[in-house]
């Protein structure tokens, strides 16, 4: 795309969504406000919420007694399902499993055939895009596909939007295209590399974000710049941009999809004991911040869950990985508190597809086609 067509298709967006008739009256959106916190990249229990061995303290023993603790959250042993992260994050957003599909043209990539808590929210309650939002990783573009699904369910009106350093360097490449200011041999490597972007995704850049999140890369790139070197990496890069956008976006409904402890994969145990640290500390900076703005404290509930377990098989050649069906990589568990949530514990097995439609409650909706059941009893 050369400058005068980033212009031209910026200008058609605008006068598309100006015209744009609004969707059937929906009434608005009074419920709690929603964070839902995918501890991600598969974790063990013994690591996270074992009282005495856990990396993340602040999750065991402050917030875990502020609501309601489900120590035994499992992934149901069904054939052909696999206890991974696309897979576990889609059995938490559509309440079921095996509610996906590849997309035709890269493996590893899914894409949800199910409706997603993003589109029964915003189809139930008239709530902007960027109101619904999901924080992803950098290096999971397979994971860009979650906010609206595929097939003849709600679609791409009910998306949620997406925040990940992918979507910012598509903000940004479009950008100084469209300016045109740096030295043709510089202009040329920006192609380059938006051209690359936009091969990650098979269903192209689309859609382009709303012009509320335009301008929140706006003012991230005036802080951050284009060099990609002053913006935090990692899981906490996840933080950053999620509290920015609680402050400049405030989201009604936000899933922040960590993910680092993963990098285990490589077969290093201390990347992930220190991961899963580094997540308590996104916890504390996240609760924090809600608890510090009128418009998130005494009014949101926090669901923090991981995507999948992992094995515990300390004889493997490289242990902590989580594609072999043992049992422990179906065991996770949950906590969830806020406004509504009693404390205590959930002494019974709860199954992984009970997280959508006990969000779904927990928000005045109804997850109709989720499997799972919501968790009753945690209601006040
Ligand atoms: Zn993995």
């Amino acid at each position: 795309m050369d400058r005068r067509q980033f212009t031209l298709g910026t200008a058609s967006l605008a006068a598309s969504l100006a015209v744009r008739p609004a969707l059937a009256a929906s009434p608005a959106y009074r419920g709690p406000n929603v964070i839902l916190v995918r501890f991600g990249g598969g974790v063990r229990r013994a690591e996270t919420i074992d009282e005495a061995a856990t990396w993340a303290p602040y999750l065991r023993h402050v917030l875990a007694p502020r609501g309601t603790f489900i120590p035994d959250l499992r992934i149901d042993r069904l054939e052909g399902v696999n206890t991974s992260h696309a897979e576990g994050t889609l059995n938490l957003l559509t309440g079921r499993y095996l509610a996906y599909r590849e997309l035709a043209t890269i493996s590893d990539q899914l894409e949800p055939t199910e409706p997603t808590l993003f589109e029964y929210l915003r189809r139930s309650f008239d709530i902007p895009s960027h109101q619904v939002l999901l924080v992803n990783g950098e290096d999971r573009p397979q994971e860009e596909f979650f906010t609206f699904g595929a097939g003849d369910h709600f679609g791409i009106d009910y998306r949620s939007e997406m925040l990940s350093l992918h979507r910012y360097k598509l903000y940004r490449t479009a950008m100084q295209l469209a300016e045109g200011r740096l030295p043709e041999d510089q202009l040329q490597q920006v192609q380059e590399e938006r051209d690359a972007l936009l091969t990650k995704d098979p269903r192209g850049a689309t859609p382009d974000p709303s012009p509320d999140v335009t301008a929140f890369w706006e003012r991230w790139r005036q802080d951050y710049g284009d060099s990609g070197l002053k913006n935090p990496r990692g899981d906490r890069l996840l933080t950053e941009l999620s509290v920015r956008a609680m402050a400049e976006l405030q989201p009604r409904f936000l899933m922040v999809n960590y993910q680092d402890p993963d990098y285990v994969h490589w077969g290093n145990p201390s990347h992930y004991t220190r991961a899963i640290a580094i997540i308590d500390e996104g916890l504390q900076r996240l609760v924090s911040a809600a608890d510090a703005d009128p418009f998130y404290r005494d009014n949101t509930i926090f669901v923090i869950t991981p995507d999948c377990g992992r094995d515990a098989n300390p004889l493997a050649e490289v242990p902590f990985q989580h594609h072999f069906n043992s049992r422990s990589a179906h065991e996770t568990w949950a906590v969830i508190f806020g406004p509504g949530i009693g404390r205590g514990t959930v002494d019974r097995p709860v199954d992984q597809s009970a997280i959508a439609p006990t969000i779904a409650a927990a928000m005045g909706f109804s997850a109709h086609r989720a499997e799972g059941r919501a968790v009753e009893e945690i209601f006040l």
